[in-house]
């Protein structure tokens, strides 16, 4: 158990795509346990593997936040197998503290994945649960939710973050 430190944009580690894991080991059931505290330590209620600098298909979900027992999802090698329709929504994100942006995103979604058994499963979602496992696959993917704004939008993002970094005010959420 340890809450590691979080990997804030424009760290490499987070616009490279991750390697998908080859076999469910207990590293990568330890990757999860690491990846849950440092999630809920935050709090958040999702987390992709390169966001504390790990580059491997993995990310965890929680809409609770880890108030309530057994909401955990973990998702290892995730694909997006059908999303429908787009919808835009608020989302913050732990790699861009105190960001907001409105982002689209299809409203329902099925994701096929490995379980930590190393057990194929898939999950049909919707709502806040489809929007969320659509960001962690995109931070897999080597993208952020940048992406998916105008690109005058982005440019002032990254301004703001960069005016952010010189005065010091730049900081994960946890500091681990
Ligand atoms: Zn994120």
């Amino acid at each position: 158990m340890a809450v590691r430190p979080i990997v804030l944009y424009p760290d490499p580690v987070l616009l490279r795509p991750t390697s998908p894991v080859e076999v469910v080991v207990d590293d990568i059931r330890t990757l999860v346990e690491d990846m849950r505290d440092t999630m809920y330590a935050a709090p958040g209620i999702g987390l992709a593997a390169n966001q504390i600098g790990v580059g491997l298909r993995v990310f965890i979900v929680d809409l609770t936040a880890g108030d309530e027992d057994g909401n955990l999802h973990v998702f290892v090698n995730p694909e997006v197998r059908e999303a429908e329709g787009t919808e835009v929504g608020e989302e913050g994100c732990l790699s861009f503290p105190d960001v907001l942006l409105d982002v689209p995103r299809a409203p329902r979604v099925t994701v096929e994945a490995l379980d930590l058994d190393g057990k194929p499963f898939e999950v049909t979602a919707d709502g806040l649960m489809a929007r969320a496992m659509l960001h962690e696959i995109e931070h897999l993917d080597g993208q952020t939710f940048l992406r998916n704004v105008s690109s005058l939008k982005r440019e002032l993002v990254k301004r703001q973050i960069k005016k952010r970094i010189k005065a010091g005010d730049w900081v994960a959420a946890v500091d681990a």
